[in-house]
């Protein structure tokens, strides 16, 4: 699903979206939130005079402001490549989408994971659910998904629905899953798919259809948009089928005067009572249209080649160790955990902080299993026992130069 590295650069501007920044800081921790893009801002500054109620009122403002809450979800569903039948609800970011669709699963649903899922894709799923080891490569994730579905159709729970949930690339290692190739082993065994696109859709076209995805999930304010705002896309029937995941106004299309009579809305708004962030929504398509129209393989190409160098960069210092779950050559978006043998992380974080203005993350990243897994390995792979429990993590975005990896590797080289 990503474009070809190695086609030359276009001529492109850098950076389509305009991102805001604030001049010295650098920002290298794209994959916690990245920075807002003008367009976004520049897309609520232009409704903000017309801020009123979304679908609650007949007044010009209120129908202009409706108008441009459906027509963000069909850009924002348009830019994911979503099917007719599919839904688009807004959320207020990936977690909350991933919870979403476990509160709509049908009865006696198993769901199959990874073992290195982000906690917002491993920990609203059922009991019951299987989690698979991490794989050493991404040919290895296929043979296990496939050996696990074969099992549960044939053994464990035949005749129950089974849905997958994996993530599109991995926030820890920046590491690209082989979603379409678990797709097709997914349907081949009647199971359904959701798609983490939280970290893969910053860096890459993802597109429902093309990779024959029946869910996907993602977060507005890590594509250049504001908080509050992601979505949860894909197969209507489950999700028309299960109780509100808010019970309220908005959610309803009869509400009669004994106690629980009610009659749910199909469609988003079954899952979206209360009035809506349409400020929100409107933020998040503006992005998905520039974006849209990018040229998304230069914007790739750039990326990889400042990926390139950071990574270089890194193993060319000897204390530096990087963590990965596929091998090194593997596609990856620009995400880099690494830990500096013999330092405390939270300590290093810190110091680039103050001392160089540089912003990193450290710690687990919200993925426990995976990233204490990654550090043991780090440790047997390179025979050192003085690396730390925890560990950092680069990330690269749209405004990201060649000044600021370069900045990172020296400020790394130079530590006291
Ligand atoms: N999945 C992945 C892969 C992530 O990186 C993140 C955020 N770190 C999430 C899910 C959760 O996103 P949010 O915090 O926006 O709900």
């Amino acid at each position: 699903s990503l474009p070809a590295v190695d086609t030359p650069p276009a001529p492109a501007r850098p950076d389509p979206l305009g991102v805001l920044g604030v001049p010295g800081e650098i920002n290298l921790d794209h994959a916690a939130s990245a920075p807002c893009a003008r367009a976004a801002a520049d897309a609520v500054a232009e409704l903000l005079p017309w801020y009123a109620s979304v679908h609650r009122g007949a007044g010009a403002l209120s129908r202009r402001c409706t108008l441009a809450y459906e027509r963000a979800r069909q850009t924002v569903g348009d830019f994911v490549g979503a099917r007719a039948g599919d839904h688009v609800i807004f959320t207020r970011n990936t977690t909350d989408s991933v919870n979403l669709l476990a509160r709509a699963l049908p009865a006696g649903t198993t769901v199959v994971t990874f073992a290195g899922e982000h906690h917002a894709n491993l920990l609203p799923w059922p009991r019951g659910s299987v989690r698979l080891p991490v794989p050493a490569d991404p040919a290895g994730a296929v043979r296990a998904l496939a050996a696990a579905l074969a099992e549960l159709s044939r053994d464990a729970r035949p005749g129950l629905p089974v849905l997958v949930a994996v993530t599109g690339a991995s926030n820890v290692t920046g590491e690209v899953w082989p979603v379409a190739e678990l797709a097709r082993v997914a349907h081949r065994h009647g199971a359904r798919i959701l798609v983490d696109a939280a970290q893969l859709a910053p860096h890459a076209p993802v597109d429902l259809a093309a990779l024959d995805v029946d869910y996907l999930a993602l977060s507005g304010h890590k594509l250049y948009a504001p908080f509050g705002t992601g979505v949860l896309v894909g197969r209507g029937d489950w999700l028309d089928a299960a109780a509100p995941y808010l019970a309220g106004g908005g959610a309803t299309s009869h509400v009669g005067p004994a106690t629980h009579e009610v009659r749910w809305a199909t469609g988003p708004a079954r899952h979206e009572a209360g009035t809506p962030n349409l400020l929100g929504a409107v933020a998040l398509a503006a992005v998905c249209a520039a974006l849209a129209g990018a040229d998304r393989a230069a914007l790739h190409a750039r990326e990889q080649a400042l990926l390139s160098r950071l990574r270089r960069g890194l193993a060319a210092l000897p204390d530096v160790v990087e963590l990965r779950t596929f091998p090194a050559d593997a596609p990856r978006v620009g995400i880099v955990s690494f830990v500096v043998a013999g330092r405390d992380s939270a300590d290093v974080a810190a110091r680039l902080a103050a001392a160089h203005r540089i912003g990193v993350r450290d710690g687990l990243f919200c993925a426990h299993p995976l990233a204490r897994r990654l550090l043991s390995e780090a440790a047997a792979r390179t025979g050192r026992t003085d690396l730390p429990p925890t560990a950092l993590r680069a990330s690269l975005g749209l405004g990201t130069t060649e000044a600021d990896v370069d900045a990172l590797l020296t400020a790394l080289a130079t530590l006291p």
